[in-house]
């Protein structure tokens, strides 16, 4: 007997729902409510739209995890993964291939950077990759005792041990601790919110000076780097004012400190550049790149150098002078072929420039939320924006978490999909993210803009 087609795909759903929940653990969410509730299952994607396992399309307003720049079902990335893996499937970096080499010089002829690119897998790998190298060159050149990492509260720098202990949000350390020794974390650039009670034009830029005096009161002998997001992504779309990091680069040259940016983010045209730290026209010493290198279509990631780093590391005298961390899969030759392909796609479409002008397109429509009694400050750089919600305009009291979560269930309801910060601390979940693949149109623009004004009007 042959069952009717409808029949089986419906007993294939019900399987996989299932199976999801009796085999899956989804990052960040509290599975008793997908017991309750499975989650969605996205089947299919092209452009800018999802769609789910019931045939519903969404406009993916966040890139996946702001990753998708080129945006879904480009055939073109997937045959260049296929020819890769079928001439070479795999090899270590510790001998050489063409692909790594090629999107090493590649990405070094983008960023302008006389240097090297050390490949790993993901964002967190990268700034792990950028912290052992910050302390071995310290150890190499100064044979000093220079250890400590700075970064920035809200900062997000990744999950693993090392990247945790950067990465400042107390709610994702929570539990985790003790984190790494020799991490230190100063106040962000939160105009809104400034930690310094003081007001943009007459605050003398106290979040970047600041930092001066947590070097000098730390011994700046004792410190090895700071790691900064050009725009703070994770943590709420935090972006600094201009003066902000071309004075952190003055602080880090005066005391011999290395300044990482970690570009996990703002790489690849998210910012409306190709870099982010090209935005500010400021050199790093090191930068970490991750997500927009491949569009999410392979795990690959990259820590680069500038050249006087990597020349402390070739004293052949010493036997432990070479950098001695190696992992599996970093630069393997279908990532680093699809990056290849996927960066002449971003450069060929011109998506960094199309991400500034839609942006800024973005931006003015979001200008008629503005009265919104719950909108207390609109963010943005290219095509990164942060609408941070407030239940009270005056006293800037953080919109509660369930009315932010409807806000942006109502959108994803209506085929929208946004983004909020990352917290369950009551009041530090109250950002939503807006970073949508950068061919965005304008009716897509328009519909994301739409639908959030219908979203927060359904909530007064
Ligand atoms: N740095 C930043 C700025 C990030 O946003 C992220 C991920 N969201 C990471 C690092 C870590 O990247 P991954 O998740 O690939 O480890």
């Amino acid at each position: 007997l042959t069952q009717p087609e409808e029949v089986t795909s419906f007993q294939d759903e019900v399987s996989l729902t299932q199976m999801d929940v009796e085999s899956l653990w989804h990052p960040m969410v509290q599975h008793k409510k997908y017991e309750r509730t499975p989650p969605k299952r996205m089947d299919k994607a092209n452009g800018c739209y999802v769609t789910d396992s019931e045939g519903k399309e969404y406009l993916d307003g966040v890139s996946g995890l702001w990753c998708v720049n080129v945006g879904y079902g480009r055939t073109e990335l997937a045959d260049a993964a296929r020819e890769q893996l079928v001439e070479l499937s795999y090899f270590p970096l510790v001998m050489s291939h063409s692909p790594a080499i090629k999107l090493a010089a590649k990405l070094l002829e983008l960023l302008q950077f006389e240097g090297k690119v050390h490949f790993s897998n993901s964002g967190s790998e990268a700034n792990e990759t950028a912290f052992k190298m910050a302390r071995q060159y310290h150890a190499q050149t100064e044979g000093s005792r220079r250890y400590k990492i700075i970064s920035r509260y809200r900062a997000y720098h990744g999950n693993t041990m090392g990247a945790l202990s950067a990465t400042a949000q107390a709610e994702r350390r929570a539990k985790y601790e003790p984190l790494v020794p020799g991490f230190l974390h100063v106040h962000p650039p939160y105009c809104y919110r400034c930690p310094f009670g003081k007001t943009y034009g007459s605050c003398n830029i106290e979040c970047a000076s600041s930092i001066e005096n947590t070097v000098i009161h730390e011994g700046a002998e004792t410190v090895a780097a700071i790691i900064v997001e050009p725009v703070i992504s994770g943590g709420g779309v935090i972006v600094p004012p201009d003066e902000y990091l071309p004075m952190l680069r003055e602080i880090c040259d005066r005391y011999g400190i290395l300044l990482i940016f970690d570009e996990v983010v703002s790489g690849f045209g998210r910012l409306g550049k190709m870099f982010g730290h090209q935005v500010w026209g400021v050199k790093p010493d090191m930068i970490t790149l991750a997500k927009g290198i491949t569009s999410g279509y392979l795990p690959l990631s990259a820590t680069v150098t500038q050249q006087h780093i990597f020349e402390a590391f070739l004293d052949e005298s010493d036997p432990t002078s070479h950098f001695r961390h190696i992992n599996t899969y970093g630069g393997n030759p279908a990532s680093t072929a699809l990056s290849l392909k996927n960066i002449e796609i971003i450069e060929t479409e011109q998506l960094p420039e199309q991400a500034a002008k839609m942006g800024a397109y973005l931006r003015a429509e979001l200008a008629t939320l503005e009265d919104h009694p719950y909108v207390g400050d609109i963010r943005s750089k290219g095509m990164l924006l942060g609408i941070e919600l407030v239940a009270d305009k005056e006293t800037k009291e953080p919109l509660p978490g369930n009315k932010v979560g409807a806000i942006v269930s109502y959108c994803l309801e209506q085929g929208v999909i946004i983004g909020r910060n990352g917290s369950t601390v009551p009041g530090l979940s109250n950002v939503l993210i807006i970073a949508p693949p950068l061919i965005l149109t304008k009716a897509d623009a328009d519909l994301i803009v739409a639908k959030l004004k219908e979203a927060l009007n359904s909530q007064i």
